[in-house]
C-alpha cells in the first residue's frame, strides 16, 4: 500500500480529512485513553477523534502502564475509570466525588481483558459504567467493544453524563452535550462508506445498521 499523503492536523488521508467536522469542547475532567497498540493500528480507530475533540486530552499507547507517571500521586482518589464492574458509581456519587482523570480504555474487550490483568492499579479505581441503552451508529466495524460502542461514543455519554448535574463548564451551564464532537466520527463512517461502495456496504454491514424505525431486539 502506498503512504498517501495525511493531513497534518486530524492525521487522516487528505482525501478524507475531517477537519471540517471536528471540534474542540472543554470539559471538567482530564480525559486519559490507554489504548492497545493493535487497536492504534486500525484505520478506524475513534480514540484519535476523541483525543483531538476534547482539550487537554491524551492518548496513550502501550499495554503496561504506571499510574503514578501517569495520574500523579494520589491516583487512588482522583480518577475514575469507565468500566462496567458490580460496584460501579452511580451517576451522582461519580460527579459528586470530584474526579480529575477519567480514564477510558481502547481495545477489543479481549485486549481490555489483558489490560486490566497487566495494570492490577486499574481494579483499585473507582469504577463507572455506561449506560447500556445507547445504540452504537459503528456501522463498519463489528462492536469492538463488550459494550457494542466505538470508544468515542462512549466517551461522549460517559461526558454527557456527568456533566449534567454540574455547573462548571459553559457546556453545562447551556445545557450543550458533548454530542457535536461525533460529527467527526460519523464523517470517517461516511468517508469509508462511501469508499467501499453502497454495494458491498449493503451486501455486508447493513444488517449492523439501526435504521429501521421499529427495530426489533426479538427477532
Ligand atoms: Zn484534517
Amino acid at each position: 500500500m502506498s503512504k498517501r499523503t495525511r493531513c497534518a492536523r486530524c492525521e487522516r488521508p487528505i482525501k478524507t480529512c475531517l477537519c471540517a467536522d471536528l471540534v474542540e469542547l472543554s470539559c471538567n475532567y482530564r480525559l486519559i485513553i490507554l489504548q492497545d497498540p493493535k487497536e492504534a493500528k486500525h484505520a478506524l480507530s475513534s480514540a484519535p477523534i476523541l483525543e483531538k475533540s476534547i482539550v487537554g486530552a491524551q492518548r496513550v499507547i502501550g499495554e503496561v502502564f504506571d499510574p503514578v507517571s501517569l495520574l500523579g500521586e494520589g491516583w487512588q482518589s482522583n480518577s475514575l475509570l469507565i468500566y462496567p464492574h458490580e460496584k460501579s458509581l452511580s451517576q451522582q456519587q461519580a460527579v459528586e466525588q470530584n474526579f480529575k482523570n477519567l480514564i477510558l480504555l481502547d481495545g477489543t474487550w479481549r485486549k481490555v481483558a489483558r489490560m486490566l490483568h497487566l495494570n492490577p492499579w486499574l481494579s483499585e479505581l473507582p469504577c463507572f459504567a455506561i449506560d447500556s441503552s445507547y445504540e452504537s451508529q459503528y456501522l463498519i466495524r463489528k462492536s469492538p467493544r463488550a459494550d457494542g460502542l466505538s470508544t468515542i461514543e462512549a466517551a461522549v455519554k460517559v461526558l454527557n453524563d456527568l456533566h449534567s448535574t454540574s455547573e462548571k463548564t459553559d457546556q453545562a451551564k447551556n445545557g450543550q452535550t458533548f454530542d457535536s464532537i461525533l460529527g467527526a466520527f460519523n464523517k470517517m463512517i461516511e468517508f469509508q462508506i462511501s469508499a467501499m461502495g453502497s454495494d458491498t456496504f449493503n451486501k455486508n454491514y447493513s444488517s449492523n445498521t439501526n435504521h429501521s424505525p421499529n427495530k426489533n431486539h426479538s427477532s
